[in-house]
C-alpha cells in the first residue's frame, strides 16, 4: 500500500511504525474472512481492510476522524486478522496507534467519555469492583432477570499462596477483577504447581494496565506499567524464575510492556526483561501429576483470543485435558471472538451479545457438561450466557 504520511510524523518511531505497517499491506482483503465484526455487520469498514484505510486517511490528511473511530470501537482487537493475514500485516499495533490519535482529534460526547472514565477506574480497582457487586447482589432480587443472572456468584474464601522453602517459584498477579470474582484460579494454580514441586506467589499490585490501554488512556495505562515494574522487577531479576499469569488477556499485555515503553529511558531495559519472562500458565513446561479422582466429565473449550490470536499458544490446554481424562467435545469455528474483549461487551452491547450467542451455539452443541476458557473476561461473559458451569482450565486439574 502507498503512504504519503506528514514528514513530522515520519520523523517519530510512531509514525515510522505505522509507515512501515501501512505499507507491508497488500490490501488482498483474506482478512475479513475471519474478522468477527465484518462477519456480523457486513460493512468493509467493520473489517481490518477498511479500518486500515480508515487510519491510513486519518494519519495522512488528519480529517477529525469522527467517521473513522465509530468502526475502530467497534474492532474487538481480537487479533484474527493478523493469524490470517499471509503478509503477516501487524495490525494491532497500527489499531493502538489510530485509536490514540483519532481519540485525540474528536470531542467524544460527554457521555461517552464518561462511560470510559469510570470503566477504566473502577475495574481497575478491586476494593471499587468488590463495592460495586456488594451493591449489585443487594439490588438482586429487583433487577431484570438478564441482568440478574450476570452478577457472577459470591466465591469460595481464599488464602495467601506462599511457595515451600526450596522450592523453585514463580511471580503472579492476581488480576483487578479475577482477584475479586475468581481468586480461586491462582489458588488452583498454585496446587498443580506444587504437585510438580513449583511454587506460586502473588507479586504486589493487582491491574496490568490493559484496560487503560486499550480504552487508548495511553498516560493511565503507562503509570500502572511503571508501577509493576518498580514492584515486579526485583523479584523477578532475583529468586522467581517467571511471571506466570492465569489470564491470558493478562499475560498478553505484560508481554507488550516491552515495546510499549521502549522510548522511556528509566523504564525501556526493565520492561522488556519483565515481558521476556511473562508466561501465560497454559504456555509453561510443568509436569501436572496425576489426580486421584477418575474423569469422566466432557468439556468443551474456548481458547481466548488474547491466547490463541495474540500469543499464539495453540492446542496446549486441550492437551492437558485429555491428560487428565477429560473427553474434549468438537466446536464450530473455534478462531472466533466470544465478545467479552475486555470492555468491549460493556461498550458495544449488541455486537457483543451476538457473538457470545454464536459463541456459546458453537460450545454448547456437543452438549459438555462443562466449558472452560483461560481468561477471566470471557468466563465471566460466557457464563453470563448459560446455566452450564464455565470454569478456568486449571481449575478442572486440581
Ligand atoms: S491486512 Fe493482510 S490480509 Fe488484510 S488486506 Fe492487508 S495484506 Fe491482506
Ligand atoms: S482485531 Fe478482530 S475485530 Fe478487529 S479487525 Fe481484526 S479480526 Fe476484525
Amino acid at each position: 500500500m502507498q503512504t504519503s504520511l506528514p514528514k513530522e510524523f515520519l520523523q517519530t518511531k510512531e509514525g515510522l511504525k505505522a509507515n512501515e505497517i501501512l505499507r507491508s499491506c497488500v490490501h488482498c482483503g483474506l482478512c475479513n474472512a475471519t474478522c468477527p465484526t465484518y462477519q456480523l455487520t457486513g460493512n468493509e469498514l467493520d473489517g481490518p481492510r477498511g479500518r486500515i484505510y480508515l487510519i491510513k486517511n486519518h494519519l495522512e490528511d488528519q480529517n477529525d476522524g469522527s467517521v473513522g473511530l465509530r468502526h475502530l470501537d467497534r474492532c474487538l482487537t481480537c487479533l484474527a486478522c493478523e493469524t490470517t493475514c499471509p503478509s503477516n500485516v501487524r495490525y494491532g499495533h497500527l489499531l493502538d496507534i489510530g485509536r490514540k490519535h483519532m481519540n485525540q482529534a474528536i470531542n467524544r460526547p460527554l457521555a461517552s467519555r464518561i462511560k470510559r472514565h469510570l470503566i477504566a477506574r473502577v475495574f481497575a480497582r478491586p476494593y471499587l469492583v468488590r463495592a460495586m457487586l456488594a451493591l449489585a447482589r443487594l439490588a438482586r432480587p429487583f433487577l431484570p432477570q438478564d441482568l440478574a443472572t450476570k452478577i457472577p456468584a459470591r466465591p469460595p474464601a481464599s488464602r495467601a499462596l506462599a511457595a515451600k522453602s526450596g522450592a523453585p517459584k514463580l511471580l503472579t498477579i492476581r488480576g483487578c477483577v479475577q482477584s475479586v470474582v475468581a481468586p480461586q484460579i491462582n489458588q488452583a494454580a498454585a496446587k498443580v504447581l506444587e504437585r510438580s514441586g513449583i511454587g506460586l506467589e502473588e507479586a504486589k499490585g493487582n491491574c496490568c494496565g490493559a484496560l487503560s490501554y486499550h480504552l487508548a488512556d495511553t498516560a493511565q495505562a503507562e503509570k500502572t506499567i511503571r508501577r509493576n515494574i518498580d514492584n515486579w522487577y526485583p523479584g523477578l531479576a532475583g529468586e522467581y524464575q517467571y511471571f506466570v499469569v492465569t489470564s491470558s488477556g493478562c499475560s498478553s499485555f505484560i508481554k507488550q510492556y516491552g515495546e510499549i515503553m521502549q522510548t522511556d529511558s528509566h523504564y525501556a531495559e526493565r520492561a522488556a526483561f519483565i515481558s521476556e519472562h511473562c508466561r501465560d500458565l497454559s504456555d509453561l513446561d510443568f509436569a501436572q501429576g496425576t489426580r486421584a479422582v477418575k474423569e469422566t466429565r466432557s468439556v468443551a473449550f474456548h481458547s481466548p483470543c488474547t491466547l490463541q490470536h495474540a500469543q499464539g499458544v495453540l492446542g496446549n490446554i486441550e492437551g492437558r485435558l485429555e491428560d487428565a481424562g477429560y473427553r474434549l467435545v468438537p466446536t464450530t469455528d473455534p478462531h472466533l471472538c466470544c465478545g467479552s474483549a475486555g470492555s468491549y461487551s460493556l461498550l458495544e452491547p449488541g455486537l457483543s451479545t451476538q457473538l457470545l450467542e454464536n459463541k456459546l451455539d458453537s460450545l454448547e452443541k456437543g452438549e459438555p457438561d462443562i466449558i472452560c476458557t483461560a481468561n477471566i473476561g470471557c468466563l465471566m461473559h460466557l457464563q453470563s450466557g448459560t446455566r452450564r458451569p464455565v470454569k478456568h482450565w486449571i481449575e478442572l486439574l486440581v
